[in-house]
């Protein structure tokens, strides 16, 4: 047998669908910025000298880690960078969470990157249940974490609910942990008006809070993920990293990512766009009778009076819109819709009307 007994047994992740076609159909499944990066990241990219790619990257990304720092008010050494965040959550995995010290807790529905990492890295995790109203259970979090616990994650907003817990309730769970394991709060919404809790970095050294360019800086297709936290971890996080690979970022990402981040003006323009395309259309879905979650993010999770989640992603496909839903007990009667532009959103707003004219 070539095929490893690892490999066999590999569970990979679903990304949402990605059609190879441009412009067949409004993409509102993946939670990309529907709004392109800044005209200072256009510069740099037409500017780019190509010759430079002779060159290894810098192994340390310190242009671009030093930007991170001065935008969150850290030392350089408060800051990690990987590919996407995908990668530096793959890190955080065989970083922190021991497989022979217990069991990592997450949130029952939530980004489903995290039982596919558990089971990569042979990780015993349990899935805590959401409240009645979506909400993560703080409470039940807090009665789990016992001795075998080895570590906490959970997205703040959480996917795919969009649903944003308070920053007092995230310190209760830093509170009860003692330092005893890390707690890793996922951020990749927090741009869409929810508090982070980057600044209780220095107050607690278990904390890790990880973001992404992908959502909130248009660049998705760049690649480039961050962690903030305390050094001692950021130390474990590089060791790991020059472990799999010394130059997972190229140059050419690292500094087009600079420049988005040292340009946040436009994307608050941008992202306070989409926040008030997300209030109107929910308010527009729920006066159709819809179901909507109170949404932080850059998606709204919702469901329809009278169809499944299955049925509603087939209708609007047919219509030209690509929304996501998922297939697990508890949530498969929503469907989770990435906010567009408001054409894109008034479009299909008059969709769904057609749609609920046909029934
Ligand atoms: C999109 C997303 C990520 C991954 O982002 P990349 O940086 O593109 O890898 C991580 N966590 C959550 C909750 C996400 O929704």
């Amino acid at each position: 047998m070539i095929i490893s007994s690892r490999a066999q047994k590999l569970t990979p992740y679903t990304p949402g669908e990605q059609p190879q076609q441009a412009g067949l159909y409004v993409k509102l499944n993946t939670n990309e910025n529907p709004y392109p990066p800044s005209p200072a990241v256009e510069d740099v990219v037409r500017r780019y000298n190509w010759e430079e790619l002779r060159l290894y990257p810098d192994p340390r990304s310190r242009a671009l880690r030093n930007a991170l720092a001065e935008r969150y008010q850290l030392e350089e050494s408060e800051v990690f960078v990987g590919n996407g965040s995908d990668e530096v959550l793959s890190f955080c995995w065989y970083a922190f969470f021991d497989p022979h010290r217990g069991t990592l807790l997450f949130p029952e529905h939530t980004y489903s990157f995290y039982p596919v990492y558990s089971d990569y890295y042979d990780q015993p995790f349990k899935r805590i249940p959401l409240k009645a109203d979506f909400g993560i259970d703080i409470p039940a979090f807090l009665e789990e974490m016992q001795e075998n616990c080895t570590g906490v994650v959970f997205p703040n907003p959480n996917a795919p609910t969009g649903m944003a817990l308070e920053v007092q309730e995230i310190r209760t769970v830093l509170e009860k942990s003692e330092g005893r394991f890390a707690v890793i709060v996922d951020e990749a919404y927090v741009d869409y008006g929810c508090e982070s809790v980057v600044p209780l970095i220095r107050d607690f050294p278990n904390l890790l809070v990880v973001h992404t360019c992908s959502k909130s800086r248009a660049l998705a297709g760049l690649r480039v993920g961050y962690a903030l936290g305390n050094q001692d971890l950021i130390r474990v996080l590089t060791s790991v990293k020059d472990s799999f690979n010394s130059y997972p970022l190229d140059r050419f990402s690292q500094t087009v990512a600079e420049t988005a981040i040292r340009d946040s003006l436009y994307y608050d323009g941008i992202n306070q766009r989409i926040i008030e395309t997300r209030s109107w259309f929910s308010r527009s879905l729920q006066e159709m009778g819809w179901r909507v979650l109170p949404s932080k993010a850059n998606f709204i999770f919702a469901s329809h009076p009278h169809l499944g989640g299955e049925a509603v992603y087939l209708a609007l496909k047919s219509r030209g819109f690509l929304v996501r839903y998922f297939n697990h007990p508890g949530i498969e009667q929503f469907v989770r819709i990435t906010m567009g532009t408001e054409k894109d959103m008034e479009k299909l707003l008059q969709n769904i009307g057609d749609l609920e004219a046909c029934l």
